[in-house]
């Protein structure tokens, strides 16, 4: 049996677990979404929901025990400390020092990872950006997440911050977003964003999401084509503002709020070359190959190889 870690994706929605082995694949794969109304009570302790879940993987897994476990959640994360203070997408039970109350419980090795970090680790080392040696990520979903994998090595800011690329400004006179500024990538093209601007335009109902949007889109209405254009639009900007800062050989697109097309493909590299054109570098447009559980093998791969 192969060596494995447990893998954590812990999300602004939902919570993802699973065994991961060293070549990268799961078992056991566990979906659940957020407590977010902590029908626990106030006396369970902060990450009771997580605790529980990683609790059960190890106790059917004695005869062959994890390395450790690597923990991806939504930004922003001090990865060294292994303290999550993110008032911002999390409730107030899932803020506090994970990576101190894994390893008290469990006596195992505890890494914490951003979580749009983790995605591109899954990519890079197993996924859609295997054998490229700098890879930048670019995860759609209740937010934007960027990751960028240099020769398997993280890219990090100062003290172990991560840049939060998902907040490059594409349009100054955009919607405001919650960091504060207006028109971040991930005030346009997010899950999140997609809801709020068809909601805005009366394409959507409160209760529709940005899928539904998607499918309003590809069924021919109007309005719901002009904001995906418009989308569309913003995450072009995206990747060339990854491009003229980065220089990556593979852009790898992937997420939950992303609508995977052939055609949008086509165009994101077209606008790519553009950029290239000056750069000289190609950096090749894949959709990511991981699907939803990037993350989770992202955040496993950390404690199983050394990056
Ligand atoms: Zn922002």
């Amino acid at each position: 049996m192969l060596d494995w870690a447990v893998g954590v994706d812990l999300g602004g929605t939902n919570i993802r677990v699973a065994k991961v082995d060293v070549m990268g694949k799961i078992s056991q794969p566990i979906f659940v979404e957020i407590d977010k109304a902590d029908k626990r009570g106030a006396d369970a302790p902060n990450f009771a929901q997580i605790i529980s879940i990683v609790e059960g993987m190890i106790s059917s897994n004695q005869e062959h025990p994890p390395l450790g476990i690597g923990f991806g959640v939504t930004g922003p994360i001090n990865v060294e400390t292994g303290i999550i203070d993110n008032p911002f997408t999390l409730p107030a039970y899932f803020q506090g020092n994970i990576k101190k109350t894994l390893e008290d419980k469990f006596n195992l090795k505890v890494v914490v990872e951003n979580d749009a970090n983790a995605a591109c680790i899954g990519e890079a080392i197993f996924g859609a950006g295997a054998g490229a040696t700098m890879v930048a990520c670019l995860i759609l979903g209740t937010g934007v997440g960027v990751g960028v994998i240099n020769k398997g090595v993280v890219y990090r800011g100062a003290n172990g911050v991560h840049p939060e690329a998902g907040h490059v400004h594409v349009d100054p006179t955009g919607p405001l977003c919650y960091c504060g500024r207006n028109g971040c990538l991930e005030a346009l093209v997010s899950g999140t964003a997609l809801k709020n601007i068809g909601v805005e335009r009366g394409v959507l109902t409160a209760e529709q999401n940005g899928k539904d949007l998607a499918d309003l889109a590809e069924a021919g209405n109007k309005e719901a084509v002009q904001i995906m254009l418009e989308a569309q639009q913003a995450l072009g900007l995206g990747v060339v503002n990854l491009i003229y800062t980065y220089g990556p050989e593979k852009i790898i697109i992937t997420g939950s709020a992303l609508s995977r097309s052939d055609s949008l493909l086509v165009k994101l590299q077209a606008i790519a070359d553009e950029a290239s054109a000056y750069t000289k570098l190609r950096s090749e447009i894949k959709y990511g190959s991981l699907g939803d559980w990037a993350g989770t093998i992202g955040a496993a791969t950390r404690i199983l190889k050394t990056l």
